[in-house]
């Protein structure tokens, strides 16, 4: 059985199997955590994402897929990479966003991985309302059938940490 945890605090100070990052589809960094990640976890991630690209990612990651490289000197065994979807408030876009989910699940289960560290995908600039995002993202771990026994939230304020306990109940 999976069991979700709440921290808050910074990711990529986190001691995890997977560091699941909130990607966008070029896979050659940007701001908020993805920056976070790539500045801590050295350029070691960087090579394999290029690697990524100038292979079978040749146009990029789609947005609600996944895919895994090494974590370089995070505290983890790998980071899986994964693109949110931008809000839209004129389009649904939640089936995307609960894929971002799914994918990094079964890419971890793929892995055996057993611990996995998840950020609030979409809630930066990507501008997902975050109720919204913690309803589809504990929904969607909790429905996952995921053999990972532990699923982390690692939410960066009290406000992200307070939408997810909400919705741990
Ligand atoms: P997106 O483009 O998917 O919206 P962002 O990285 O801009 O991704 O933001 C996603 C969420 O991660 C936001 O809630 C943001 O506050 C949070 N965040 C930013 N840096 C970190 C970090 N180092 N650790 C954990 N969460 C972070």
């Amino acid at each position: 059985m999976t069991g979700i945890t709440l921290v808050q605090g910074d990711i990529t100070r986190q001691s995890a199997d997977v560091i699941v990052n909130a990607a966008n589809s070029s896979l050659l960094g940007g701001g908020g955590v993805d920056g976070a990640i790539h500045r801590r976890g050295g350029p070691a991630i960087l090579a394999e994402c290029r690697r990524l690209r100038a292979g079978h990612l040749g146009k990029g990651l789609p947005t609600g897929r996944a895919v895994a490289t090494t974590a370089g000197d995070l505290d983890a065994r790998w980071v899986i990479h994964t693109v949110g979807p931008v809000w839209s408030a004129t389009e649904d876009r939640s089936g995307l966003l609960a894929s971002c989910y799914r994918e990094s699940l079964r890419t971890a289960d793929e892995l055996g991985a057993r611990t996995v560290a998840f950020p609030a995908i979409s809630t930066g600039v990507y501008r997902w309302p975050m109720d919204d995002a913690a309803r589809i993202a504990v929904e969607t771990v909790a429905t996952s059938g995921t053999s990972v026994t532990e699923v982390r939230f690692v939410l960066f304020d009290a406000r992200a940490y307070e939408a997810f306990a909400a919705r741990l109940g």
